[in-house]
């Protein structure tokens, strides 16, 4: 089974290494795009505390904190055991930013938080220990706290450096025998699989038989081409079909105007000139997906929101087990790294575009909020801000598994994708070499 994986960043990555370990042969093409998500994300994994409410998504996310820990200690029997993760535990604190917290509100919201996790423990048993700790207690843990300022310490939070495992993912791939190209990917596609068959795209719009069908009635196979009947079947309905029907056409040149929607067919990509060509291609190109599958007809609802995050070096201060710090209050958030260094993040800002620079009022906000939580931050050395583009869809799930033939789309992810790429990763690659999946993927169908 040939395997393009489009995007090297978490996704792509733990697709690559999930499907080369499955046997595949893997080609993880990577555009090298300014504002990966990947390079610039905080690395925090704590998603039992969001207040989203939708379920899919919710124990999504949970099965991808599961996720982590097997993956790690397989990184580590191949050689890759130092990609920064730990679980170095989580402040969650009270809602009042910006106001002593040790009054009754304050410590209020944190027992109801507490009560609220220690209910959510039962199913997701990770979570660890929960305790409601004092402002001093707290400050033990995380020095530059401004004072009284209690908290909800959640055991099982964990951090990762997303650029350090991806990059190990990679290298556990590479050994695995994927190859690593470098260049923009365009898909090449077959529009007109199964023409002859009765098929339609999903817009009806085929310049060439002008005939309808849902997916449903494939005659060729007799099966549903959608997400979750694929993946439950374990069956690809087009396995030895491939090389025989219709013409080759390119993203952006062949097919324009012709919305093929699940009736394309993709071959395989085209990188700088050289054509790659594939039994399945993953796109996990993040903020980027959309351009990518436009040019062949399908309209994925994926959008860049600007994160810009700043790093602070505290000198020679032993970092390497301080929590994460979570005021409930902002969204913003501060974590520690190995190497005396605390990361504050972030901001959101949605309508960005492509546009991956840190501006003056992104990284005012960012310093602002992180000293009001912990103004002990104030004498250190701004070391870096980076920059990434989320990949933000129409909700919060994320967007997930087929839609056309020989074609999965993996992105989605937005604020947690370091939570959920690696999880997501291994499902794509699942997906696409039309293996068994223990999850429904209805609910993250990439073309809602
Ligand atoms: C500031 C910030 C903080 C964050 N903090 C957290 C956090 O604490 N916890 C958490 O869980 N998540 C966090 N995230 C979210 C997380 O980083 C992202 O959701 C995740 O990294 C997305 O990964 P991805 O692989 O989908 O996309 P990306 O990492 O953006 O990778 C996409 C790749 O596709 C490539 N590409 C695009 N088009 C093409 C093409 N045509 N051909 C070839 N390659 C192409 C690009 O070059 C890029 O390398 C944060 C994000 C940001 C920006």
């Amino acid at each position: 089974m040939r395997l393009i994986v489009v995007g090297s960043g978490i996704v792509g990555a733990a697709c690559a290494y999930a499907a080369s370990g499955l046997g595949a042969q893997v080609t993880l093409v990577d555009a090298a795009e300014p504002g990966q998500a990947t390079a610039a994300g905080a690395g925090i994994i704590c998603p039992w505390t969001a207040s989203v409410e939708d379920s899919a998504w919710y124990d999504f996310a949970c099965a991808a904190a599961r996720h982590y820990p097997p993956l790690i200690a397989a990184l580590a029997e191949v050689g890759e055991g130092d990609v920064s993760y730990r679980q170095v535990g989580a402040l969650l604190l009270a809602g009042q930013d910006g106001q002593e917290q040790e009054d009754q509100l304050g410590q209020a919201q944190l027992e109801q938080a507490a009560r609220r996790l220690i209910a959510r423990r039962t199913a997701a048993p990770e979570i660890g220990d929960v305790r409601v700790l004092t402002g001093a207690e707290a400050r033990q843990l995380f020095p530059p706290l401004r004072p009284g300022q209690p908290a909800v310490h959640i055991a099982g939070a964990a951090r990762v450096d997303g650029r350090r495992l991806a990059a190990a993912l990679i290298r556990a791939a590479a050994r695995q025998g994927t190859t690593m190209r470098t260049g923009t990917a365009r898909l090449v596609c077959r529009e007109g699989h199964g023409s002859d068959a009765g098929q339609r795209s999903d817009a009806g719009q085929r310049a060439d038989t002008g005939q309808r069908a849902d997916a449903g009635e494939r005659a060729d196979a007799g099966q549903r081409a959608d997400a979750g009947q694929r993946a439950d079947t374990g069956q690809r309905a087009d396995t030895g079909e491939r090389a025989d029907t219709g013409q080759g056409t390119e993203g952006g040149h062949g097919i324009q105007g012709i919305r093929v929607g699940r009736g394309v067919r993709v071959t395989g990509v085209r990188v700088d000139g050289d054509l790659i060509e594939a039994d399945a291609v993953v796109v996990a190109a993040g903020a980027w997906t959309a351009r990518l599958l436009e040019p062949v007809g399908i309209t994925v609802h994926v959008v860049p929101q600007r994160g810009q995050i700043a790093h602070i070096g505290l000198g020679a201060a032993d970092t390497s087990r301080w929590p994460v710090v979570l005021p409930s209050a902002t969204g913003h958030y501060l974590l520690a790294f190995d190497d005396s260094r605390v990361v504050a993040g972030a901001t959101r800002e949605a309508g960005s575009g492509f546009d991956p620079r840190v501006t003056a009022a992104g990284l005012a906000e960012v310093l602002a909020n992180a000293l009001e939580v912990a103004p002990g931050l104030g004498a250190g050395t701004l070391l870096e801000t980076r920059v990434g583009l989320r990949p933000a869809g129409p909700d919060v799930r994320p967007l997930l598994g087929p839609v056309g033939d020989g074609l999965v789309v993996a992105t989605g992810l937005g604020a947690s994708g370091l939570t959920m790429g690696p999880y997501a990763g291994a499902i794509a690659a699942r997906c696409a070499l039309g293996l068994l999946q223990d999850i429904e993927l209805e609910p993250f169908n990439p073309l809602r």
